[in-house]
């Protein structure tokens, strides 16, 4: 595993417990399958010993030959233990309710007794030569010395790795970093540190990237953050975050199968893609405003954190909108073949500012105001999507509800070829480069 963070993908567990999702064996094993070959190195399920059908898609998905680690939710209960053993997986995320409220309305055991039955679990683990979790369930509102005496009992009963989740979804970047730094002081160096973060008030993925910086190693993710209330950290937008900050932090995913997981398991869980979700939301990649647009045709830098090439998306420049502007029209036109000189192109970005007043307009409607305004150019351009000036024609928005911001881009979208984000590429460069599409 030589990636800088390792993602414990929980789909097939925390997103099994988002309200309505009901994931069949096909299904499990499809999304398996899909986060295998994302890349991820760890796939949580929910405990084998939950149901028989449990139980069996366990043993299912411990039998596909995955790369990526099986790991089962399990409650420090022996017989538990012990079931999710005989199914086959790799490791076992045990976890214990640690906060005085989970303590008292919970399982009402108190510190030492959650000590006594963890470690035991932990050696049946261990004995069976598996990889050990404890999780330390609602630890953002712990009291300290509580979590830090059962984070040192459980270092020292051998576990692989200690989670600390922020189960309702309370903790900020700056609490995260504190605590993870905390705890991280009070283990051994080699035991590693998990987060696991709901996102109640929004901050999943900025606090999954905080307890990174603080140490933690390991981040729960599932697919659109599916799970308990409105989940948490979103596997997508978690490894945005990571490519944004620095691409060389996402190595060892392939980006480009995000989307495709999105919306596999969107329709699996019978929801629709959020319209902002990160990366897949239908406008994730394209640009609307005038001075927007001219910017991302000079460098698509100058608006864009993410490389829609990367992350298997096409850029798409909405021309027939109202707030359109000169250099979009313009590219529009020459993707036509069509000439707009100083005059017709103030007329012709005037019209179709005036036309798309009442909504963006469809492909159609837009060229046939720039053919009206342009002349043919000298030299007839192929149109190719994908080479060279990648202009698209415009929004197509048709007024059905249910479509809208779901799924990818249209088809059909011309796009410009993303460079290395090191780098900044003019637009003349983009536009010379051999066929001007
Ligand atoms: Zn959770």
């Amino acid at each position: 595993m030589d990636q800088h963070v390792l993602i414990v993908e929980s789909t097939l567990r925390e997103g099994e417990q988002f309200a309505g999702a009901r994931f069949t064996p096909a299904d499990k094993q499809k999304i398996a399958l899909a986060l295998d070959r994302l890349g991820v190195p760890y796939i949580e399920i929910s405990s084998p010993a939950a149901s028989a059908r449990a139980f069996e898609d366990a043993t299912m998905l411990a039998g596909l030959g995955l790369r990526a680690r099986l790991l089962a939710h399990v409650r420090c209960v022996p017989a538990d233990v012990r079931r999710a053993l005989e199914a086959g997986v790799h490791g076992v995320n045990l976890y214990f309710g640690l906060s005085p409220l989970l303590r008292a309305h919970g399982h009402r055991r108190d510190v030492d007794g959650i000590i006594a039955a963890a470690t035991e679990c932990a050696g049946l683990v261990r004995a069976a030569g598996r990889e050990a979790r404890f999780g330390c369930e609602d630890a953002f509102r712990t009291p300290e010395a509580d979590l830090l005496r059962v984070c040192a009992a459980l270092d020292e009963a051998g576990v692989d790795r200690l989670s600390l989740a922020d189960t309702v979804g309370v903790a900020t970047p700056r609490r995260v970093d504190e605590l993870v730094r905390l705890v991280r002081r009070n283990i051994r160096p080699g035991t590693d540190i998990e987060f696991h973060g709901h996102d109640d008030s929004g901050c999943a993925v900025a606090n999954a990237h905080a307890a990174v910086e603080a140490g933690a190693r390991l981040v729960n993710t599932s697919v659109l953050g599916l799970g308990e209330r409105n989940g948490i950290t979103g596997l997508g937008a978690f490894l945005a975050r990571l490519y944004a900050c620095d691409p060389a932090l996402a190595r060892g995913y392939d980006l480009a199968r995000v989307r495709e997981l999105d919306n596999m398991v969107a329709a699996m869980a019978g929801v629709p893609v959020p319209f902002n979700a990160v990366v897949s939301g239908a406008n994730a990649f394209s640009h609307a405003a005038g001075a927007h647009t001219a910017a991302v045709l000079r460098d698509p830098h100058t608006y864009e954190a993410l490389d829609p090439a990367v992350f298997g998306a096409t850029r798409t420049l909405h021309v027939g909108h109202h707030l359109t502007g000169r250099h979009a029209v313009a590219g529009r036109a020459t993707a036509l073949g069509l000439d707009l000189d100083g005059a017709s192109l103030e007329t012709a970005t005037a019209a179709v500012k005036a036309a798309a007043g009442d909504g963006p307009l469809d492909d159609a409607a837009l060229d046939s105001i720039v053919r009206a305004y342009g002349a043919p150019h000298p030299q007839p351009l192929s149109l190719t999507a994908g080479e060279g000036l990648g202009v698209r024609g415009a929004a197509r928005r048709e007024p059905a509800p249910e479509g809208r911001g779901q799924g990818p881009a249209p088809e059909g979208a011309e796009q410009l070829p993303c460079p290395d984000p090191s780098r900044s590429v003019p637009f003349h460069a983009l536009s010379s480069a051999g066929s001007v599409s």
